[in-house]
């Protein structure tokens, strides 16, 4: 028997794990997580219900039923009968992972779930009468495939974390009240100054000159420590940042080199040098065009904010609302036949109607509310401590207030703009993303039932969905 370990991906694993295990051994396994499944996760809920940092999750009656519903059909994902789909069980690990990310679930509980039900299942296989070597490979069989399970959850959940880390660290910054556009004329400056003085010391008189560098310069330094937060991960970045070092490291001393001994080569690397700066400056530009959209995270049409702070924001919102038993409500606002404005009026008048229908909304929600911008022509409301009834009456007060409001067409003539809400109650779950997709729902139901009203979530069915 071969025992060299090699790395191997995902999909060659689950593929390996389950064609080295023979067909009576899954067979066995699959047997066992069918007849035992009741009592596999009532196991696994007596054992974590008294683990103070588990029963955080576990406490609430709707998430009991849904997980355990979830469990069961975990299980038999892993060790059901037939012949699995590789790639599809793999997706659905990875989006397990994202939610439990959104969750917020440690890892470290969920690889102590993990185990509970493995020796729970190895526990029944003990009672089995399979000889000894089918049950040795029934035991490797069920451990491999739920350590390779946990294992792609885990990378999914670190990536997922890792991102709302970093949206979290850039909603701090944003927040603190950083001056983007005065910090793109003081970056621009300070490029040019820096590339002038390189310019004015060739020109010098003296024999020696000193080319200082860029990475030292006020410049420099403000890119290599302010921008990389600033700029995380933009391609413009990394090519302004390869730019300094080639001016650096080659361009200086050719040109130290080339003013001393080579006056011909001089007009060539200056050229080189001219467009080198030019091609920064216009990057820099790009990338404060983006940030100074991101200001204040709010979307520079509408003023409301940037859903990429949706994690964070709602994330908290939730935390809150499970800590103080109070309720909170969304409302998803979408524009009721915008793409016939767009269409008869162009895309700028239609600009125009969205960020007066932005202006409505943000009158008619209170300061502690959030108003995102959702998608394009459409808003999501998070309106804090505000019930079922509550969230109808603030979704029908701004339908009202979008009809009631007068929009004019680029020739002044009367437009008539209307939109539709749906409304969805946080009922406990800890992932936010049902809660929007329940208020979409909403709104896909005002929206079949004629368009310019409010809808609410119907109450939430216990369904194979978890
Ligand atoms: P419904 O009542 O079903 O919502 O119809 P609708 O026409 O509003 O829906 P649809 O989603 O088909 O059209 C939305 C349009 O919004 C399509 C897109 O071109 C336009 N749109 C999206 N973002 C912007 C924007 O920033 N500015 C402008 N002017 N138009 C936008
Ligand atoms: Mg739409
Ligand atoms: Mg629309």
């Amino acid at each position: 028997m071969d025992m060299t370990i090699k790395v191997l991906d995902a999909p060659t694993r689950a593929a390996q794990i389950i064609s080295t295990t023979g067909d009576g051994v899954r067979a066995a396994v699959a047997g066992i997580v069918e007849g035992h499944k009741d009592d596999l996760v009532a196991v696994f809920y007596a054992t974590l219900i008294v683990d103070q940092e588990a029963s955080r999750f576990l406490s609430h009656d709707l998430v009991n039923e849904r997980l355990s519903l979830s469990l069961k059909r975990w299980l038999n994902d892993l060790y059901g009968n037939g012949t699995p789909d590789i790639e599809a069980f793999i997706e659905r690990q990875k989006m397990i992972g994202d939610v439990h990310a959104r969750m917020r679930i440690p890892i470290h509980l969920v690889m102590q779930a993990a185990n509970i039900l493995k020796v729970g299942i190895f526990r029944r296989l003990k009672d089995t009468t399979l000889p000894r070597a089918d049950l040795w490979a029934a035991v490797v069989y069920t451990n491999s495939l739920m350590d390779l399970a946990i294992e792609i959850m885990s990378q999914a959940f670190v990536n997922g974390t890792a991102s709302r880390v970093e949206t979290d660290e850039a909603y701090r910054l944003f927040s603190l009240g950083q001056d983007i556009s005065l910090d793109k004329e003081t970056q621009r400056a300070a490029l040019l100054e820096w590339s002038q003085s390189v310019l004015f010391a060739i020109c010098a008189a003296e024999r020696e000159v000193l080319l200082s560098p860029i990475s030292a310069s006020d410049f420099g330094l403000w890119l290599h420590h302010r921008a990389s937060v600033l700029f995380q991960g933009s391609a413009g970045l990394a090519r302004i940042e390869g730019s300094m070092r080639l001016i650096d490291g080659e361009l200086l001393p050719q040109l130290r080199e080339a003013r001393a001994a080579d006056p011909a080569r001089l007009t060539t690397l200056l050229e080189r040098f001219q467009a080198i700066i030019s091609e920064m400056k216009f990057l820099l530009s790009d990338m404060f065009q983006a940030a100074a959209a991101m200001e204040n995270g709010r979307d520079p049409l509408t003023k409301t904010l940037n859903r990429r702070f949706l994690p964070s924001i709602l994330g908290r919102e939730i935390a809150i609302a499970n800590e103080s038993d109070k309720p909170f409500s969304l409302l998803m606002i979408d524009v009721d036949h915008f793409k016939q404005i767009n269409d008869s009026w162009g895309h700028p008048a239609g600009d125009a109607v969205l960020s007066q229908v932005a202006e409505v909304i943000l009158d008619a929600c209170r300061l502690s509310d959030f108003v995102f911008r959702y998608g394009g022509e459409e808003f999501l409301v998070a309106l804090v401590e505000t019930d079922g009834k509550a969230a109808y009456r603030a979704a029908e007060r701004i339908r009202k207030a979008v009809e009631g409001r007068t929009f004019l067409a680029p020739d002044n003539s009367p437009l008539p703009v209307t939109a539709s809400i749906g409304i969805a109650t946080f009922d406990g779950h800890p992932d936010f993303n049902r809660l929007i997709q329940a208020a979409d729902q909403a709104l896909y139901r005002a929206k079949k039932l004629g368009r310019n009203r409010s809808a609410s979530a119907e109450a939430p069915v216990l369904d194979k969905a978890g």
